[in-house]
């Protein structure tokens, strides 16, 4: 297990599977698109708080945790940014995200409200295939990393055109279909497939 003392910035890449994108009604986009969360969002905790008279959704994705300093020189370069693994949920306010887009404006709202970045702090220094999300036992979200629209390595080169990296940085990278609505009660469980699980629940 990798130990992670404070997180910085927290990537986020939208529709990078493309069962994701059909769900929600977007198209398969040509370039990582991605968006922020604010580093006060993560929750390390095994409780969701479920914002009164919100509609929240859960997106089950892996989560990157940058190593170093500094942007990717090259793609090749890029695999040398990860340090570690591991799995959250990127939460998100869906309705106020649809009335935000229907306007042209940012996403900021709905994805970063508190609690939203949902983290398993317990990186792993390989990242297996498979990763899944159980919701009051049964089996609501299943990726496997080769439906990945994006690699890992695409989107860490990708934003070191943009910005650099900080250590402690990390990046939730993208969804597969199967994203529903937490009610409060739900009892989840996420994790890499075969490997340790995280229990949560909604509160
Ligand atoms: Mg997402």
């Amino acid at each position: 297990m990798i130990e992670i003392k404070k997180i910085e910035n927290i990537y986020c890449v939208g529709r990078n599977f493309e069962g994701h994108a059909k769900e929600l009604g977007n198209k398969v986009p040509a370039a990582p698109l991605i968006f922020q969360k604010s580093n006060s969002t993560i929750n390390f905790t095994n409780k969701i708080e479920v914002p009164k008279n919100k509609t929240i959704e859960h997106e089950l994705e892996v989560v990157v945790l940058i190593g170093k300093n500094g942007s990717a020189k090259t793609h090749k370069e890029a695999r040398s940014f990860i340090s570690g693994f591991s799995v959250g949920l990127d939460l998100t306010d869906r309705e106020l995200q649809g009335d935000l887009k229907k306007k042209g404006l940012p996403w900021f709202a709905a994805k970063s409200f508190k609690g939203s970045a949902v983290l398993d702090k317990n990186f792993k220094p390989e990242c297996p295939k498979e990763f899944y999300l159980n919701v009051n036992h049964k089996l609501k979200q299943k990726g496997s990393l080769k439906d990945m629209i994006f690699s890992f390595e695409d989107i860490i080169f990708h934003i070191s055109k943009i910005v650099d990296f900080k250590k402690g940085d990390i990046i939730f990278t993208g969804t597969p279909e199967g994203v529903g609505t937490l009610e409060r009660g739900d009892q989840i469980e996420m994790g890499f497939t075969s490997h340790y699980t995280k229990k949560l629940f909604v509160v």
